[in-house]
């Protein structure tokens, strides 16, 4: 047929705008309830989709009435109100089911065109259905073209506004992207009620048989109008109601999180909070291939606060303190309290072993200032415990490693750092009954020195040996100084091994000055060692005893315990110095060294640190460490030993370097006294030979010069060695010239 065959309908201009305001309110409540269900579980979800299929159904349906309002047609037209309640029943079916289908939490594109196609087939069925409630007749001509496109609008308009509200992410917010959203699915669903005018042709000579039924179009545009709109806002009502009490909800559900992750009295995250922060931290720190840095501050002493100015003060103390370590925290550290007096400083940036020294040095220094509490001062000093991840094992166990290295601080004295060393986890149990052992070694003389010789550099020849204390346990075998040393520490039996070290070290010394072996003997000295007033003169009465010449006895101390207490080190030191030994900063590289406070310290050595030279041939970073300490060493007149040289590589960059002397597995391994002699005895070809010089005559020491020792012991001002005589069994034994190196003198 023609188109001069139909009757167009004569749509009012207003009510196209009604209906373009129907669809919008229609499109923003559906689109409101929608979002709210891949969130939802179980029934609450469904009731969310229940609510959207019935906001868009319903809206859909009454679009056409109101649509449809008035004298469209020159005849008039009624509805049989079943068939209209059967729009609707079709409307909110298919907007349910297009809404099931498009709204989950992860929709593909393929998932939004299907639930866009049943959207569009629901809207082009609702609104034949209505258009066949109006009983036209002759029927209605259907122009194919114009019914797809309703469908096909719908579908678009259904699909974009989905895809836009609930899945785009952009950089405007959920209520702008929503607005957006409703107002093209408000278009798409009035250009399909447009489409659908256009779609069903009414013939010339048609009427509508429901004329005359109570369902008028003019009352259910009216009920359509007002019952959907009023359906709809009591809709966003409680969309927005229940919106609110979420949003309330959740702020009281994350702060009942935070609190439960907060320090309350410090407003640091506490330990459940600093464990997960961890966790986070290590897998970033994995992915990126990054160091972490613990440190465990325990505070030393922090009850007596409590105890004498009462737990208010101590509050206030705690929060000062925390002030402080959050004052030394930079971007990306975090810190947080763990425990009463315990706090944690977690390193994300110069993660590395001198980083995180420097750190435990800052935290050091922050805390030597007094706390100003109520108009008192009170000074709180701190043990720290310093554990690098993954360096010292996994973020399971770096809170458990670093509280052990805090603990041995505090054990050993407190107001200091470390870093985590496995022996620190020893079981308190098992530390009893190693120290039981080792007293009673220590009785049954079971310990023995060993000695690694020390090698000139330039010309590959021994110069002297550390002595190195070794324990042969008659049931676990060789246990390493650096397990019972830590143990003798603790429990107060580090003097009594210390002096017998002194003891059998000048004693041994004596025995290879009798066989005509002159070596400069260096024994280690442990910090509590160092506290002992008494020390220098335990020393040269040692000296004196077996009659050795305090210049070729070299105290090795290591860098983090020169550096603890600098002004009592530097007394110490100085007493040393009278007393004519040589004294060797040890481990050098690990600590935190003052440029100024080594400059003025009488020591004569450096030694680098193993790790450095580990790790010399590998990392640019540590041949600049061991350049610089080379360079340092020799600015300030001091001799640089390395150790742990063990391949021939390491010791030609070492040699390069400049290093003075080199001790390491490449040259020899720690050895005992005898075997030591006896590879001096040896007279076979070997690359490292001793020093000729060492061989050179022997003589006792004279009374008067005993006498000068102990005297300088007990003063400190330093006294010349006094030049002693050679005389020797052992040079005219093996006929060794007796030539003695420049500046070095003989027993
Ligand atoms: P230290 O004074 O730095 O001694 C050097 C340590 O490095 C020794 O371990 C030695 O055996 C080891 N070493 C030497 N060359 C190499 C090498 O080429 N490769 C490797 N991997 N290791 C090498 P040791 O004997 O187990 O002693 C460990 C630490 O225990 C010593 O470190 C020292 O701090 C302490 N110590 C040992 N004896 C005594 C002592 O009599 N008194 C005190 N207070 N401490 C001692
Ligand atoms: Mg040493
Ligand atoms: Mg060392």
């Amino acid at each position: 047929m023609e188109s001069e065959e139909f009757i167009a309908w004569a749509i009012d201009p207003g009510l196209r705008v009604a209906v373009l305001l129907m669809a919008c309110l229609t499109g923003y409540v559906t689109l409101d309830m929608a979002r709210r269900v891949p969130a939802a579980c179980g029934w609450v979800g469904r009731w969310w989709l229940a609510g959207s299929a019935l906001a868009l159904g319903t809206g859909l349906w009454s679009i056409h009435f109101i649509g449809l309002a008035g004298d469209v047609l020159p005849f008039g037209i009624g509805y049989g109100g079943f068939v209209a309640l059967a729009a609707w029943a079709v409307a909110v079916l298919a907007c349910g089911l297009a809404l099931r289908i498009g709204v989950v939490r992860a929709p593909s594109l393929a998932r939004l065109g299907v639930a866009g196609s049943v959207l569009g087939a629901g809207v082009l069925a609702t609104l034949a259905v209505c258009f066949v409630g109006m009983r036209i007749s002759p029927a209605l001509a259907w122009h194919p073209l114009w019914a797809a496109g309703v469908a096909g609008c719908a579908a678009l308009g259904g699909m974009l506004a989905l895809g836009l509200s609930l899945y785009l992410k952009t950089r405007f917010g959920r209520v702008a992207r929503q607005l957006v959203a409703a107002l093209l699915l408000g278009l798409a669903l009035s250009a399909s009620h447009v489409m659908s005018t256009l779609a069903a042709r009414v013939p010339f000579d048609a009427v509508s048989l429901n004329h005359f039924s109570t369902a008028s179009n003019g009352t259910l545009a009216l009920l359509a109008s007002v019952g959907t709109a009023a359906l709809l806002l009591l809709l966003l009502l409680l969309s927005v109601i229940e919106a609110r009490m979420n949003k309330a909800l959740h702020r009281a559900i994350g702060r009942i999180d935070e609190a439960a992750r907060t320090d309350t009295l410090t407003a640091l995250p506490n330990r459940m909070s600093f464990d997960q922060q961890l966790e986070a931290a290590a897998s970033q720190a994995d992915r990126k291939g990054m160091p972490l840095a613990l440190l465990f501050v325990a505070l030393d002493g922090f009850k007596p606060i409590n105890d004498s100015f009462g737990r208010r003060v101590g509050d206030l103390a705690l929060q000062e303190i925390a002030q402080r370590l959050q004052g030394l925290a930079r971007s990306g550290d975090l810190v947080a309290r763990v425990g009463g007096d315990e706090f944690v400083l977690l390193m994300v940036r110069d993660a590395h072993k001198d980083g995180a020294a420097k750190m435990a040095q800052r935290v050091l220094v922050a805390m030597a200032d007094p706390c100003e509490l109520e108009g008192r001062q009170a000074v709180v000093s701190c043990s720290v415990g310093v554990v690098l991840y993954p360096q010292h094992g996994g973020h399971t166990t770096a809170m458990l490693h670093a509280d052990a290295a805090a603990r041995a601080v505090k054990r050993s004295g407190g107001a200091t750092y470390a870093f985590f060393e496995q022996q620190m986890l020893t079981g308190v149990g098992e530390q009893l009954d190693l120290l039981r052992d080792l007293r009673m070694a220590l009785a049954k003389q079971q310990l023995e020195l060993y000695y690694q010789p020390k090698i000139h550099a330039p010309s590959g020849e021994i110069t002297g040996a550390e002595a190195l204390m070794r324990w042969h346990h008659p049931q676990r075998g060789m246990v390493s100084p650096a397990v019972f040393i830590p143990i003798a520490e603790r429990y107060g039996l580090i003097a009594a091994l210390g002096n017998w070290v002194i003891d059998e070290a000048c004693r041994q010394a004596r025995v290879w000055r009798d066989e005509g072996l002159r070596m400069r003997v260096a024994i280690n000295l442990s910090v509590h060692q160092l506290r002992h007033p008494d020390l220098p003169e335990r020393i040269a009465d040692a000296l004196a005893r077996h009659q050795i010449n305090p210049m070729l006895l070299t105290c090795e101390i290591t860098e983090s315990v020169a550096m603890e207490d600098p002004q009592a080190t530097m007394k110490i030191f100085e007493r040393l110095a009278a007393v004519g030994v040589h004294i060797s900063i040890d481990d050098f590289g690990t600590g935190y060294s003052s440029l100024s406070y080594l400059r003025k310290l009488p020591a004569q050595e450096l030694k680098i640190d193993r790790s450095f030279v580990l790790d010399l041939e590998t990392s640019a970073d540590a041949r600049a460490v061991v350049d610089a300490v080379v360079k340092l060493a020799q600015a300030l007149g001091l001799k640089v030993v390395a150790e742990g040289v063990e391949t021939e590589r390491q010791r030609d960059v070492l040699i390069q370097m400049g290093c003075d002397e080199l001790q390491g597995f490449l040259f020899a391994k720690p050895m005992s006294a005898r075997a030591l002699l006896l590879w001096a005895s040896d007279d076979r070809e070997r690359e490292v030979a001793f020093k000729p010089s060492l061989f050179g005559e022997t003589r006792p020491v004279s009374d008067q010069e005993l006498l000068a020792h102990r005297r300088a012991a007990t003063s400190t001002v330093p006294q010349p060695p006094t030049p002693s005589k050679p005389d020797s069994a052992w040079s005219r034994l093996i006929g060794f010239a007796d030539t003695l190196p420049s500046g070095s003198s003989k027993l």
